[in-house]
């Protein structure tokens, strides 16, 4: 298995390709899926994962049939890698994509219900000690949080009691031989449409903008994260979309493999 789940056959020769593609597709197996283009998706198990916050299998097919396949004819600068997690364990590590869907759960702290117990139940269920009882309240730092849920519902005195369902998205991750870390955008996005919309419109700006050869991580790097960031935020390059698509760009990819 390669990290996109896919599975890599050696030793056909060129003429067979068409024949073994063929026989693949008679047992329903695709072929396919390389080259500058948005490449297969990945997830993790987060729709049956004890700590899954989003359905990853759902979000994942829906990814899959809009990117993979829809823009299966759009050429980019690049491959394009998407991964789905659903919470921040990362198991398939979404922030060494291209563009990384992550799962939220953002804790509604209630802190005049707070009693600043001397054994907090919150405190002991934050996996990461960000949660922590100063000066007679729990206080949860936003900026380390990330939004894991596992606090939900632990305060004695319902302190906690619910949570925001979200979707972070990372982009420019990059896994191989130059590793780089993704970056989260500052949005957390409310539903699966505006998640969905957001890799849309990084794609189309990967096609726009980025020089053909050059990964995404490498476009952000030269157009500035808060210029991407502002891009992506804004619905101004979903206007482009039909002369984006309909531009002769990226005629030869820039993806060895
Ligand atoms: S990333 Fe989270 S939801 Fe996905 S498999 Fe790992 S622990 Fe489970
Ligand atoms: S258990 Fe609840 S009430 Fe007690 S300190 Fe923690 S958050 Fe506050
Ligand atoms: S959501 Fe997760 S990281 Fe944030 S305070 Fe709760 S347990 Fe800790």
């Amino acid at each position: 298995m390669t990290s996109r789940q896919t599975i890599e056959i050696l030793g056909v020769p060129y003429e067979k390709i068409d024949e073994i593609m063929d026989f693949l597709s008679k047992a329903g197996l695709e072929t396919g899926g390389t080259g500058s283009k948005v490449r297969p998706v990945v997830s993790c198990k987060g729709t049956t994962c004890q700590y899954g916050l989003i359905d990853t299998f759902a979000l994942s097919l829906k990814v899959h049939e809009m990117f993979y396949k829809g823009y299966s004819d759009v050429k980019l600068p690049h491959k394009f890698k998407i991964a789905v997690g659903g919470c921040p364990n990362n198991c398939v590590k979404p922030n060494l994509n291209d563009v990384g869907i992550i799962g939220q759960r953002i804790p509604v702290y209630n802190s005049n219900m707070c009693r600043g117990c001397k054994d907090c139940k919150v405190e002991e269920a934050c996996p990461i000690n960000i949660a922590k009882v100063e000066n007679g309240k729990l206080v949860i730092d936003k900026e380390k949080c990330n939004n894991c849920g596992r606090c939900i519902g632990k305060c004695t005195f319902n302190a906690i009691e619910s949570g925001q369902k979200g979707y972070k998205i990372y982009i420019g991750g990059r896994w191989g031989k130059k590793v780089k870390q993704g970056k989260a955008l500052e949005k957390i996005f409310a539903s699966e449409t505006e998640a969905l919309l957001a890799v849309e419109k990084a794609i189309l700006l990967f096609r726009e903008q980025g020089k053909t050869g050059e990964r995404f991580a490498d476009t952000i790097e030269r157009l500035g994260f808060e210029n991407v960031q502002s891009q992506l935020l804004s619905d101004d390059i979903l206007k482009r979309k039909a002369e984006i698509l309909g531009a002769q760009l990226h005629l030869v990819g820039g993806a060895t493999c």
